[in-house]
């Protein structure tokens, strides 16, 4: 069951940007697995009741593209306004979920929230380009 998430990321990280829409940043994509025990710790504070810790194994950072400093990438959903995040580095895995409130900033065009913790850093999810983001590139 793992390697099939796996697999749907490992693939989707083969594709190229093809929309050079925007001259929007890049988001920053980096990959990492958390380890099971920091999944199942994730799990406990999920809003959804029944989560299979090997679902949200594979987890990317989306902030923008940073040169220095943490990590941070989403795992699931905690409630309506905080979500369960993992922060790593060159130097540490990701050994520890993070319960941060949900950055409150909302795009004014779209009407779309941002997908980001509070005080992240970089922009926000509809100014920077993640090209795996579908609906980013779909019109
Ligand atoms: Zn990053
Ligand atoms: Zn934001």
């Amino acid at each position: 069951m793992a390697s099939i998430t796996t697999e749907e990321i490992r693939s989707s990280a083969d594709k190229q940007p093809t929309d050079p829409d925007a001259g929007r940043p890049p988001i920053c994509g980096e990959l990492v697995t958390i380890p099971t025990s920091v999944a199942m710790t994730a799990v406990r504070y999920a809003s959804r009741p029944v989560i299979d810790p090997t679902e949200i194994r594979n987890v990317r950072c989306t902030l923008q593209a940073h040169p220095t400093g943490d990590h941070y990438g989403f795992i699931v959903d905690t409630a309506e306004a905080t979500s369960a995040w993992t922060r790593w580095n060159e130097n540490a895995g990701p050994e520890i979920v993070l319960v941060l409130p949900d950055c409150p900033a909302t795009d004014p065009e779209q009407n779309a929230a941002c997908s980001e913790y509070e005080s992240h850093g970089g922009g926000h999810t509809w100014q920077v380009d993640d090209p795996w983001d579908p609906a980013a590139h779909e019109q």
